[in-house]
């Protein structure tokens, strides 16, 4: 294997290139892949596991919770913080991280605009108007500096936001949070089993929330949680959750039903168990991106930071000018194949429409990168050698000018 010529390793039995080219859909072949892949997780927790976890732990009374419990604790203990607590989903762990955080009678929250596409909204479902700060052109984090000069009067809270590929500066913003008395949130969806600078992501005390979305890291089915070292937000985002009025630091807060279901947290748990497992293939796929993609010219794999823990849950790419065909043109193009890639969180959230009010500071290097990011298929579903096929279409790209051609006229981006 070492020693072959990279490019007949790839072909994997296939014969020839022109049988390569010929099993292509777009020439008219049954495809290269008998299943789509997506750029979702979706980590399926051992059966028998989870049947024993949902068993074991029946609840004797309605409003009993047995699995959820258990859960937080051990998300305590997985996380090193002093509380958790769990919710519905994500979103509404946000909404009301948000509504107890933010400084009473101020109106904006100040998140980046290249970030998850319902950022926005759960902002305005705070009863806040999002301020949209510009990323780093490097690594695509929300900028410290940017978020630094977007505090005014006006502003309510900083909800920094972790890329997709390692983490945003948590020091810097705790410490920008502190001295312009502005708390800071994170939304740490995209971080869990992260470390920054050796210490986990869910240990910083101030509020980091996550997602237990079949698409993330740890799936469970559906779901969210909140870790805090502090105990009086604990309590107030557990009496928001379970539908009470809350008398918190932020003024008088109406909670809302966002409890979690139990069965749910059995999935989560077993996934908790297995979670070595979860990110041992997902390194398998890492490392054969990254060792395959540098003989594609023109795209270049987004890198985790090895020296931290992480999950090698995504897997980002650029493609650079001299790939050649753009971004837009080559998800179109992976999404008729099967391979469901998406470009990189666009569009940016400065660039939609809205229609409630929202602020849009300088989005230069947001503006720069918006075209050049896609997210890969990766996950449970994704097999190393899926990989090696998936390079072999990047590359049947680059070489075969004649398909080039027949890219640009069949997808022509509409701008
Ligand atoms: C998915 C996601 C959320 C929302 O989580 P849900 O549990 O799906 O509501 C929030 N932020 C980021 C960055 C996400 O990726």
């Amino acid at each position: 294997m070492e020693t072959c010529n990279r490019v007949e390793c790839y072909f994997h039995g296939l014969r020839s290139a022109m049988e390569f080219k010929d099993q292509l859909k777009c020439f008219g072949g049954q495809g290269h892949f008998d299943k789509v892949l997506s750029t979702s997780n979706l980590y399926l927790p051992d059966f028998d596991r989870v049947s024993m976890l949902l068993s074991e732990n029946r609840p004797s009374s309605d409003n009993e919770y047995p699995l959820s419990t258990i859960l937080e604790s051990r998300l305590c203990e997985y996380h090193n913080a002093e509380h958790c607590v769990l919710y519905s989903s994500g979103f509404w762990a946000l909404v009301a991280a948000i509504k107890l955080k933010a400084i009473a009678g101020k109106s904006n929250v100040i998140i980046p605009s290249m970030t998850y596409r319902r950022l926005a909204d759960l902002v305005h479902w705070a009863g806040k108007i999002p301020v949209f700060v510009d990323v780093y052109e490097d690594g695509l984090a929300v900028s410290v500096e940017a978020v630094r000069e977007a505090i005014d009067n006006d502003t309510a809270l900083i909800l920094a936001v972790h890329p997709i590929v390692n983490c945003c500066h948590v020091d810097s913003f705790i410490e920008l949070s502190a001295r312009e008395n502005v708390p800071v949130i994170f939304d740490a969806v995209e971080s869990v089993h992260e470390t920054y600078k050796g210490k986990r992501i869910g240990s910083f005390g101030v509020g980091e929330v996550f997602s237990f979305h079949a698409s993330k890291l740890i799936n469970g089915c559906e779901g969210g949680y909140i870790c805090t070292n502090e105990a009086d937000f604990a309590t107030d985002l557990r009496s928001f959750r379970d539908f009470c009025v809350v008398d918190s630091a932020a003024g008088k807060v109406f909670g809302l039903d966002a409890r979690p279901i139990d069965g749910h947290a059995a999935f989560a748990l077993a996934g908790l168990m297995e979670i070595d497992k979860n990110v041992a293939h997902n390194r398998e796929i890492y490392s054969a991106y990254k060792k395959y993609l540098p003989d594609v010219h023109g795209l270049r794999l987004l890198e985790f930071d090895e020296n931290e823990q992480t999950s090698y849950k995504n897997i980002v790419i650029e493609v650079m000018d001299d790939y050649p065909v753009s971004r837009d043109i080559l998800v179109r193009f992976l999404n008729d194949e099967g391979l469901l890639a998406r470009s990189h969180y666009d569009p940016p959230l400065h660039a939609k429409e809205y229609s409630y009010g929202v602020s849009v500071k300088g989005m230069a290097n947001t503006n720069k990168v918006r075209t050049k990011f896609i997210n890969m298929p990766c996950g449970s579903v994704v097999s190393v050698g899926d990989v090696e096929i998936i390079i072999q279409i990047l590359k049947y790209i680059e070489d075969d000018t004649s398909l080039n051609t027949l890219l640009e006229n069949t997808y022509i981006s509409p701008a």
